[in-house]
């Protein structure tokens, strides 16, 4: 056998795809990347009621969007049913798994008595004669042991140890010939080669019973590793009324992958005291001992803050693709080709200063906007007699300056103090003058995004 890392990401697609759900894909990624392993999707669709294309397109479009990519095609748990059988009939010819013919009403007759409170079914059939057995339909239930005791050695949650007296022979295949779930992720898991499952802790419960499958098939048990959940900012588990649990609802907030990525893996997971990371070091670091036992909290500051420093790291051209991708998200226009090239343009100037996707149109509206600049009142405020007169003498002292950052800066400085001005209060009718805004970059940035002929058209636009 290899010993290849294989993980998987499992998930169920009855619903948009959990903020929980993106980061244990995203532990199960790092694990494998940063190991030369593989990253499966597996997508969960053997409950046919709740299951949905556009759950599974969501899971999809968010782990794209994420950049977590898997290796080979999606499995689908369902159509793996035969397979799933097969492994069921496998253990009845072995005898680690029984018929039981007990109906649906025997089962509801032995709970219903007092004395059976809290008591497991205990089927009459589990060491019945064959030849005792009924023309019936009937499930096959695992012959679970009964005594001794079942240990999940987690990675995280350390030595869980599980009564087996507390584990029913639970139901492996039902009587319409249909797999359990249960049974169905463990011959999935064993198929796919998984060596590390990494998942939500709500499915510790779940490991002793599969433990018990693997040991009936004789199979190797894979590493657990159980992750806790994800609180909200108050400490209580994450639910709907904390905003937003939908990961595309992070890509339509305007936050970038690259900054979601970091932040999610530092969710219940850390290396020192390392808050910003990237990729690379990431998949270099990232390891189970490091995931903590308690739940984390979602920190909304902490997570704005870990996006603007990788905004302010991230290629241009790989920033515009993101701004795209956001506006779509957020059912906001696209932009068009020119608007494509001001925003290449300008992002250089103010990326360090912002801290997610929208911030960075807000400050680039000089450059998306046309002339004539709509100047908006509060801009206005400072296009007084006295400051369109000086907009006049700038326009043309800046027709005779070199378009270098020093040069413009003299060229103001010199019409600011002329006038015994300080720079501030020049630049408040040049901000409306170039962008029709109180609130703009730095005025030097706008004038060496504009261009010499922009610039000054739009100055000479308020100049008296
Ligand atoms: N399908 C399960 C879920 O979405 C995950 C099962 C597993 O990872 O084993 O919660």
């Amino acid at each position: 056998m290899s010993d290849q890392i294989v993980t998987r990401f499992a998930p169920s697609p009855t619903g948009y795809l959990h903020i929980g759900g993106a980061r244990t894909a995203l532990f199960n990624w790092l694990y494998a990347r940063g190991r030369g392993g593989k990253f499966l999707l597996r997508i969960e669709d053997t409950d046919r009621e709740r299951s949905t294309p556009e759950a599974t397109a969501a899971i999809l479009q968010g782990l794209d969007w994420l950049g977590l990519d898997f290796d080979g095609d999606v499995v689908s748990q369902f159509e793996g049913a035969a397979r799933h059988a097969e492994v069921a009939h496998q253990m009845l010819e072995t005898g680690r798994a029984y018929k039981c013919f007990s109906t649906q009403e025997e089962i509801a007759a032995f709970r219903e008595q007092p004395e059976n409170k809290g008591k497991m079914f205990p089927s009459p059939w589990r060491d019945a004669d064959p030849s005792s057995y009924p023309d019936a339909p009937y499930v096959i239930r695992l012959k679970a042991p009964r005594e001794g005791e079942t240990v999940i050695a987690d990675a995280v949650q350390g030595d869980v140890t599980i009564r087996n007296d507390q584990l029913d022979d639970m139901i492996c295949l039902r009587s319409d010939g249909t797999p359990t779930y249960m049974l169905a992720v463990v011959v999935d898991d064993h198929d796919m080669g998984v060596t590390h499952v990494i998942r939500g802790d709500d499915h510790l419960v779940n490991a002793a019973r599969q433990i018990q499958v693997y040991d009936a098939m004789g199979w190797d048990v894979p590493t657990f590793a159980h992750i806790p959940l994800i609180h909200g900012p108050d400490g209580k588990k994450l639910s709907k009324r904390h905003g937003a649990v939908g990961l595309e609802q992070y890509q339509a907030m305007g936050y970038p992958a690259s900054g979601m990525r970091n932040y999610l893996a530092r969710l219940g997971w850390s290396h020192g005291d390392d808050e910003f990371f990237t990729d690379e070091q990431a998949k270099e670091w990232f390891d189970l001992s490091g995931i903590g036992k308690s739940p984390a909290r979602l920190d909304f500051k902490k997570l704005e803050n870990i996006c603007g420093q990788h905004i302010a790291i991230t290629e241009d051209a790989q920033l515009l693709s993101e701004i795209e991708g956001y506006l779509a998200a957020a059912e906001k226009p696209a932009l068009d080709a020119a608007q494509k090239d001001a925003l290449l343009r300008t992002l250089p100037f103010i990326k360090g200063s912002v801290k997610i996707l929208p911030q960075l149109l807000e400050k680039s509206h000089f450059s998306l906007t046309h002339r004539p600049i709509e100047v908006e009142e509060k801009a206005a405020k400072a296009l007084d007699d006295v400051s369109r007169g000086i907009l006049s003498e700038l326009t043309f002292a800046l027709q005779r300056a070199n378009w270098s950052r020093e040069e413009l800066e003299a060229a103001v400085g010199q019409v600011a103090e002329a006038h015994g001005l300080g720079l501030g209060k020049v630049a408040g009718p040049m901000r409306a003058a170039l962008a029709g805004r109180a609130a703009t970059p730095s005025v030097f940035d706008m004038m060496l995004v504009l261009g010499r002929e922009e610039t000054l058209a739009r100055l000479d636009d308020q100049a008296a």
